[in-house]
C-alpha cells in the first residue's frame, strides 16, 4: 500500500520554476502523470491525469512555472528535482522573438501582403557544441510560438541526429502545434535533402550546396505566405563548431539570412560570433544579434556510443514507427528497375597519394551512377523526387528504403520500405549511411 499509488511509483512535489529531470534506462520504460498544478515538458503543457509513456533512452524534464505534483511510475536511471534552470532566460528570448513576429505581422497588414523585409519574422539559429541542449531549445521556442497560434518553420541542419528525418539529412518543416512530448514533431510533408553521411567533413561542398537549396526553398515558401513569413524560422545548427564546423556555421548564418544567433553554453563560440557580427548590418539595415544563453544543467552528455545508439533508433523509428506501429514491407525489384546514384563519386584520393603539386580532381558534387553490387547490402537509400539524373543534386527526397539483400545471380535487390506499394521514383541516392536490423 504505497498510499494508493502503484508499487514502483514515486510522487514529486515541484516548487515554482523548478523541474523534475528523468532519464530512462535503455532497457526500461517510464510513465509520467501530472497530478496537480500546471506543468510542461520542453514547452508543451501536459494534461492532468494523462499518462505519458517514455521509452528506453529517453531523457526529459517536467517543468512548472507555478508549482505542480507529478507521479513517475517505473525505474528511472536518474530522477531528481532541480530548482536552477535557464527557463526564465528561454522565455525572455521567446518574448523578444514574439515581439518581432508581431511587428512583422503589423507590417504585413499595412503593406497589404507585399513581401517587404519588415514583414519577415525572426530567423533564429541555435548554436553550441553537441549536447548543449540545442534541439531542446528549438522545441521550447517553437512550441511557445505554436501555443500562441503561429506557424514557425523548423530547419534542422544537424545531420548527426535528425529531428525531422533520419540522420544524414537536412530538412525543414512547419510547426503548427506544440511538439508532442513523446512523438516529437508531427509532420505533414517535411522538405528533406539526403546528404547521406553523418559527418559534414565527408563532403562539405555537398553540405553547403544542400543548405543553399533548402534556404532557397524556404525563401520561396516565405515569399508565398505572409503567415509563414511573419512567424519566421528556428534553425538547429550542427554541434561541430570548430574549424570547418565553424565555417559551415557562418555559411548557414549567411545563407538563411539569420538575424538572431542564440549561442548555448560556450563562451568561446559566443565571443567568436559576437566579434564576427559586431556592428554588422545587412543591406536592408537589419542587424544580426548574437545572444548568449546558459546551458541547462539537465542536458545529458551523450557519449559517442549513446549518440550512435540514438542515431540507430532514429532510423528504426523511420521504418517501424516510434511505437513500432508501422509494418514495413520487404520488396524485391530487378536491377533494371532502379537507378542508384551517389554524389561526390566516392572517397577522394588523399593528397599524400598524389604526385607533388597535383590536386585531387574528384568533383565533390558530381553525380555518379552506382553499379549495383553486394556493397549496397544494408545501405540506406534516399528516394529522390528528381525527374532525371541531372536534377538529383537539386532535388529533395520522398523517403528512404534500406537494402537487405543483393542477389547478383538473379540480378535482384531486396529492400524494406516503411509502407507498401511501388517506389514513388526509381532514382535513388546512396551515401555512406547504413542500417542493420537486429
Ligand atoms: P543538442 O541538440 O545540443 O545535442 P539536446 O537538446 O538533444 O542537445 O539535449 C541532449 C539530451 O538531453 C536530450 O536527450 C534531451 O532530451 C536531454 N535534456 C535536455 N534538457 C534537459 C533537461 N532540462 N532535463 C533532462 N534532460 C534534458
Amino acid at each position: 500500500a504505497n498510499n494508493g499509488f502503484p508499487a514502483d511509483s514515486k510522487v514529486y512535489k515541484l516548487e515554482k520554476e523548478s523541474e523534475l529531470r528523468c532519464e530512462v534506462p535503455w532497457d526500461g520504460q517510464l510513465t509520467v502523470k501530472l497530478l496537480e498544478g500546471v506543468a510542461e515538458i520542453f514547452g508543451t503543457e501536459i494534461a492532468q491525469g494523462q499518462e505519458l509513456h517514455y521509452r528506453g533512452g529517453d531523457k526529459f524534464a517536467v517543468f512548472t512555472w507555478y508549482g505542480a505534483t507529478v507521479e513517475i511510475t517505473g525505474q528511472p536511471e536518474v530522477s531528481y528535482v532541480a530548482d536552477e534552470t535557464p527557463m526564465v532566460s528561454y522565455v525572455n528570448t521567446h518574448a523578444v522573438l514574439e515581439a518581432r513576429r508581431q511587428s512583422a505581422r503589423e507590417a504585413s497588414s499595412v503593406d497589404g501582403g507585399a513581401a517587404g523585409e519588415e514583414t519577415q519574422g525572426p530567423r533564429t539559429i541555435i548554436v553550441g557544441p553537441t549536447d548543449s541542449g540545442k534541439s531542446t531549445l528549438c522545441k521550447i521556442l517553437l512550441t511557445y510560438a505554436a501555443r500562441l497560434g503561429w506557424k514557425p518553420t523548423l530547419v534542422d541542419l544537424d545531420i548527426g541526429q535528425g529531428q525531422i528525418s533520419i540522420p544524414g539529412t537536412i530538412a525543414a518543416t512547419l510547426v503548427d502545434k506544440p511538439v508532442d512530448p513523446i512523438e516529437g514533431y508531427e509532420m505533414e510533408s517535411p522538405l528533406v535533402y539526403f546528404y547521406g553521411h553523418v559527418s559534414p567533413s565527408e563532403n562539405p561542398d555537398l553540405y553547403r550546396t544542400q543548405v543553399e537549396q533548402l534556404a532557397s526553398m524556404l525563401e520561396r515558401r516565405f515569399a508565398g505566405s505572409a503567415e509563414y513569413r511573419n512567424a519566421g524560422a528556428v534553425i538547429n545548427a550542427m554541434g561541430w563548431v570548430e574549424s570547418l564546423g565553424y565555417e559551415l556555421l557562418l555559411h548557414a548564418i549567411e545563407t538563411f539570412r539569420i538575424d538572431v544567433v542564440l549561442v548555448i553554453g560556450q563562451e568561446r563560440l559566443f565571443s567568436q560570433l559576437s566579434s564576427q557580427f559586431h556592428g554588422r548590418t545587412r543591406p536592408d539595415g537589419s542587424r544580426i544579434d548574437v545572444v548568449k544563453l546558459n546551458k541547462s544543467g539537465g542536458v545529458v552528455n551523450r557519449n559517442p556510443k549513446h549518440r550512435q545508439r540514438t542515431r540507430t533508433s532514429r532510423v528504426r523509428e523511420y521504418f517501424y514507427g516510434i511505437a513500432g506501429d508501422l509494418s514495413p514491407h520487404a520488396m524485391t525489384v530487378s536491377f533494371a528497375d532502379v537507378q542508384i546514384y551517389r554524389i561526390g563519386g566516392g572517397p577522394k584520393a588523399p593528397s599524400s597519394a598524389l604526385p607533388v603539386g597535383a590536386q585531387s580532381h574528384a568533383d565533390p558534387i558530381k553525380v555518379t551512377h552506382v553499379s549495383i553490387s553486394k556493397d549496397l547490402t544494408h545501405a540506406v537509400l534516399g528516394i529522390s523526387y528528381a525527374a532525371s539524373a541531372e536534377q538529383l543534386l537539386s532535388s529533395n527526397v520522398a523517403g528512404f528504403i534500406y537494402v537487405t539483400e543483393v542477389d547478383t545471380m538473379k540480378r535482384t535487390l531486396t529492400y524494406v520500405a516503411p509502407s507498401p506499394g511501388p517506389l514513388p521514383n526509381n532514382l535513388l541516392l546512396a551515401g555512406s549511411l547504413m542500417w542493420v536490423e537486429h
